[in-house]
């Protein structure tokens, strides 16, 4: 017989060619709400500290196993749409992995859909942007359904029967995704289907038709034909739709509620055509669909579609903030985590000068957004309380609309690139599906376009602007709070306020004009409530000129390590 010699590595099985080193550690265990120092802070000061405890056990939660993978599992098994049974009836599902309903039932179990409309606490959309931004550490995918459901409420008060019969079905905290009537189970998830195909930020070019079934009005029943190319969400219980009325002369967009299972327990003719082959998450569907005659009843006044479902849009819109801060602290946990465990030419990545310098501006970056994201959860708190006050155009309701606007289109047009350099700070490994990075950088660019992209959010704070010209007032006595606290930013304010000079050219400089908006704010809630090392250097870079037109780019004289200290997962 042969014998077969071994090489002598004493001590290694022959299977053994190296030893693994030099790799970070999982990082499972930590406690994502309580280890985001930026977002800990703001919450205490928008008014919300009531909340820490609970933010901090859904941190604890969600940064455990195997809630860890949840994210990665409803991605790598994306939903599958069956149009029809075996025997060949039309149903009209989309299969999930039992990942996204966890992730759902996450969401809901929470109350991310509904604290604001139901608890007792003051600022309670405060507290829920913490806890928004800690669930989303898991996966943005199932955030979607959750926005709309959150969302949708304001919208359905306008008419109020219909209130009366969903809101407690939307605010419910059991998560159900049967196939039957939400009266059935109690509960109810809520989408939204303006967008055509010939046309999404105009929503007014509109061709799905809605025919009265018996004489129309506010509330009445609706028959509605048509189609609709983005719907998210498609096994939601309800849609707000966007149709036009065929009984206005001439027809008017007009706010319906669709069921998709009717309350006898039949499907309703909203016939799901394809799933979207998308860039962002896979976990969630997004769906184009055709309404063959669907049933649907009318929310709010015939022909006032587009100001009813804007309520809808508006919260929708913060959510695309709070959402895009949490993804570059995904960013920032990913990438300074990695750089503090990896040694390159003969140093740990975060002791590297250069590479501090990225890691603290992509620290800078994803508090300066934390920050934004927070304090337009807090102008939802007080413009509610004054709308309930029966205040109409308040300091806070005209900060709201404004800063929304202006804090959309900011935030959401830096993420892609944070996400990008993000990666690039794990290398190749960055690179690679495992590490979560491509998710993240797949959807940054999502939030941008969803609800209003960027030039629609630039015209929309002009249209803001015009409505009402004390939201420009209002906005800047927000940013002069900090007046005389640090000459560049007084210097960024006294310009931003030049700029509004010359009406004529003000849409064609509108990209800028809300870029210097939201960096004065951000700018202002720095100065006014980070560490000096944080104001500072967003001072220097994104006011002052000293930075680059890349992340990595602060002024030598910056605190790398006090700013990275605040932002990094002590593991
Ligand atoms: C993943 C995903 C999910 C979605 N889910 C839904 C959903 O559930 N429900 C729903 O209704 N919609 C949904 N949408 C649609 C989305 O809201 C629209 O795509 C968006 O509003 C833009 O509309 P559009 O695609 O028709 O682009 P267009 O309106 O054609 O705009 C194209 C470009 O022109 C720009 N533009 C438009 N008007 C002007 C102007 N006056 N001046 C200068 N520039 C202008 C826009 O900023 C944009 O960059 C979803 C989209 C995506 C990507």
């Amino acid at each position: 017989m042969a014998t077969v010699s071994h090489p002598t590595s004493a001590g290694s099985a022959p299977w053994q060619t190296h030893e693994v080193f030099n790799q970070a550690p999982p990082l499972v265990g930590v406690d994502v709400f309580a280890s985001n120092l930026p977002l800990v802070e703001a919450v205490e000061r928008e008014g919300a500290g009531w909340a820490s405890e609970r933010a901090s056990a859904l941190g604890r939660f969600v940064g455990g196993d195997p809630q860890q993978s949840w994210g990665r599992l409803a991605n790598e098994n994306r939903p599958i749409l069956r149009t029809h049974d075996r025997y060949g009836h039309r149903i009209d599902e989309v299969e999930f992995h039992p990942a996204w309903h966890q992730l759902m039932r996450m969401g809901v179990e929470h109350e991310l859909h509904s604290l604001p409309w139901t608890s007792e606490e003051p600022f309670a959309h405060t507290a829920r942007a913490a806890m928004y931004m800690t669930a989303m550490q898991a996966e943005a995918g199932f955030a979607c359904p959750i926005t709309m459901t959150f969302a949708v409420v304001p919208a359905l008060r306008a008419q109020p029967e219909l209130a009366a019969e969903w809101e407690p079905l939307i605010t419910a905290t059991t998560y159900d995704p049967r196939s039957v009537p939400a009266a059935e189970k109690g509960s109810a998830i809520a989408g939204m289907a303006m967008t055509e195909k010939q046309g999404g930020s105009d929503v007014r070019a509109n061709t799905t038709l809605a025919r009265p079934l018996n004489g129309g009005g506010a509330g009445a029943e609706y028959e509605l034909t048509g189609h609709k190319w983005f719907c998210s969400a498609p096994m939601s219980d309800l849609f707000l739709v966007l149709a036009q009325t065929a009984d206005l002369d001439p027809p008017a967009l007009s706010c319906f509620l669709l069921p998709r299972i009717l309350p006898d327990g039949s499907r309703n003719a909203f016939h799901i055509q394809r799933l979207k082959d998308k860039l962002g998450n896979h976990s969630n569907a997004s769906s184009e669909i055709e309404l063959h005659a669907a049933w649907a009843r009318m929310v709010g006044e015939p022909g006032r579609g587009v100001p009813t479902i804007i309520e809808m849009v508006g919260h929708t819109r913060l959510d695309c903030v709070i959402g895009t801060a949490a993804g570059m602290r995904a960013g920032v946990v990913g990438a300074t985590h990695h750089a503090a465990h990896r040694s390159a030419f003969g140093k740990k990545l975060i002791d590297q000068p250069l590479m501090r310098n990225v890691l603290a501006d992509l620290c800078l970056e994803s508090e300066a957004t934390t920050a934004l994201a927070m304090r337009l959860a807090r102008a939802y708190d007080e413009a509610h309380s004054d709308a309930e006050e029966g205040k109409d155009s308040s300091d806070a309701q005209l900060f709201k609309r404004l800063a929304t606007a202006v804090g959309k289109y900011w935030t959401c047009k830096r993420a892609p690139n944070h996400a990008f350099e993000s990666l690039e700070c794990l290398g190749g490994a960055g690179y690679v599906e495992e590490s979560g990075m491509p998710r993240l950088y797949r959807e940054a660019p999502l939030a941008s376009i969803w609800e209003g992209s960027g030039n629609v959010m630039s015209l929309d704070v002009l249209r803001a602007l015009t409505r009402s010209p004390r939201s420009l007032e209002v906005f800047i006595a927000e940013v002069e709070e900090t007046v005389g606290a640090d000459r560049r930013l007084d210097v960024s304010i006294a310009k931003l306020k030049e700029q509004f000079a010359d009406p004529v050219t003000l849409e064609t400089r509108a990209r800028r004009v809300v870029e210097s908006m939201a960096l004065c704010l951000q700018g202002s809630l720095l100065v006014r409530n980070a560490p000096a090392a944080v104001a500072d250097a967003f001072c220097a870079s994104r006011l002052d000129g000293d930075g680059g037109l890349e992340y990595g780019t602060l002024p030598s004289g910056s605190d790398f390590e006090g700013i990275i200290a605040r932002s990094r997962p002590q593991v």
